[in-house]
């Protein structure tokens, strides 16, 4: 049987592609499949318009297709298609850089290329534990991450992160890992808006650890800004600010996974300044190129990067990247990702749509089954009770009753979890909340 006439695509063509993260029996019996893309929309096989309120994967910043960015890949890939991303470069990959320096917190000027946020994460742990070797301190290298964090699917990513779904089949994960508690109490926090003001205390586990551990054995904590996969978790204020004055205290580093909250979620640059703490590497990626090509950064302070250029003059200062590492036609996107990103204000209107996204969201508040509403930026979580023995049921069909209401969101566990373009108008929000509300009513 044919399933996409105009792609000429069987059931059967379907069967090998191994679909990540996904059922793929389900999946296959049932392909839920886009063939377009503009602006705040997809297009379905089937011809519907369906408003994507995921940005892709937390990614498409700008919304889909931006021309500036289509146009700038097929000039790069027509001009220069590739080069060793080692002892050689390209004009491009430099350009690129510097203008991501120019989007970053002061101080925060260098930017090593990798291709995804799960590279970027592994680069930044390497990196971490490098920098203290450089400076004498080898012994550095316990990690620390927290509960329900992601970073990615790479060991090291794996090993930081928090959500044990994802780590119970792969066997041992890096040692020397220790996990914060992640900072969510219903109890304390249900439809705080933004920022919620129980949970600053919880940065004192990291005391706590460093004195079950020996602090000098710690090399680096890495946290999301606004925990994203585990469910949208805005830090509690005051948190972030705790976590930096340990790890100074100690002269651990400070890691932000930027994967989400750079290029613009949170109406600044970077989450860090909206929040405003500054880490001492950053990761990135998404955003990076509004999702059009692969790309990831980590992003070192002056400190950071300084500790490695002390070293011998003529010795590779770090022994890691990867074959497509400032790939030209990704910096190419990143250079015109930015391009729109600025020219269309887009980071402004996110910080301005953002009064109104809170808004509707939590007048979800007192809708049926819904026991939570979590937001921060252009960035929502809404809460759904679950069946009693089907965990993420409920949630997963209020996702289907919007699919078929034209509005794509994302389900977790048991939350509908929201980022859309940053383009998104009055109109739109109001639309995403109205649809959403209309799914939990009908589930009742
Ligand atoms: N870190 C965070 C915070 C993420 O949200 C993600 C992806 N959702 C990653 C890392 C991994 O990125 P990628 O899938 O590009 O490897």
């Amino acid at each position: 049987m044919t399933i996409a006439p105009q792609l000429n695509l069987s059931r059967e063509a379907l069967e090998p592609y191994w679909m990540p993260f996904t059922a793929n029996r389900a999946f296959k019996a049932n392909p839920r499949l886009m063939i377009a893309a503009k602006g705040m929309y997809y297009t379905t096989a089937e011809g519907r318009q369906v408003l994507d309120a995921m940005a892709g994967l937390w990614c498409v910043n700008a919304g889909h297709g931006q021309q500036r960015i289509t146009d700038a890949i097929r000039e790069q890939a027509g001009h220069l298609d590739y080069v060793s991303s080692f002892q050689m470069g390209h004009p491009i990959a430099f350009k690129a850089a510097e203008r991501i320096a120019g989007l970053t917190p002061a101080g925060m000027d260098h930017v090593f290329f990798v291709n995804s946020g799960s590279e970027a994460v592994d680069t930044a742990l390497k990196i971490a534990r490098a920098y203290h070797r450089m400076r004498g301190e080898g012994h550095r290298t316990r990690l620390i991450g927290r509960a329900k964090g992601y970073h990615g699917m790479g060991f090291g990513g794996l090993s930081v992160a928090g959500i044990g779904r994802h780590r119970r089949d792969f066997g041992p994960l890096l040692p020397d890992v220790a996990h914060l508690p992640h900072t969510y109490s219903r109890e304390h926090q249900a439809f705080s808006r933004g920022q919620p003001d129980w949970g600053a205390h919880l940065a004192d586990e990291l005391e706590a650890i460093a004195q079950i551990n020996d602090p000098s054995t710690i090399a680096a904590v890495i946290v999301e800004p606004v925990t994203g996969s585990g469910g949208v978790l805005p830090p509690p204020k005051g948190y972030l600010e705790r976590l930096r004055a340990i790890c100074d205290k100690y002269g651990i580093l400070l890691i932000f996974d930027e994967v989400i909250t750079g290029y613009g979620r949170l109406g600044t640059p970077f989450g860090s300044a909206a929040l405003g703490v500054t880490p001492d590497i950053i990761t990135c990626a998404k955003g990076m190129t509004n999702g059009a090509v692969p790309m990831g950064g980590v992003i070192a302070s002056d400190k950071v990067y300084d500790a490695f250029m002390a070293g011998p003059e003529g010795a590779v200062e770090l022994m890691h990247g990867y074959t497509y590492s400032g790939h030209p036609l990704a910096c190419a996107a990143a250079i015109a990702s930015i391009d729109v990103y600025e020219e269309q204000d887009i980071f402004a209107n996110c910080a301005r749509a953002s009064a109104r996204w809170e808004d509707q969201a939590h007048s979800l508040q007192g809708e049926p089954h819904v026991v939570d509403v979590r937001n921060i930026g252009l960035l929502a979580a809404i809460e759904i009770a679950p069946k009693p023995g089907e965990p993420g049921g409920r949630a997963l069909a209020a996702g289907n009753i919007c699919f078929e209401a034209g509005v794509l969101v994302r389900t977790a566990g048991d939350a509908l979890v929201l980022s859309p373009p940053l383009i998104i108008t009055d109109g739109e929000i109001d639309r995403i909340f109205e649809t959403i509300r209309g799914a939990v009513r009908a589930l009742a």
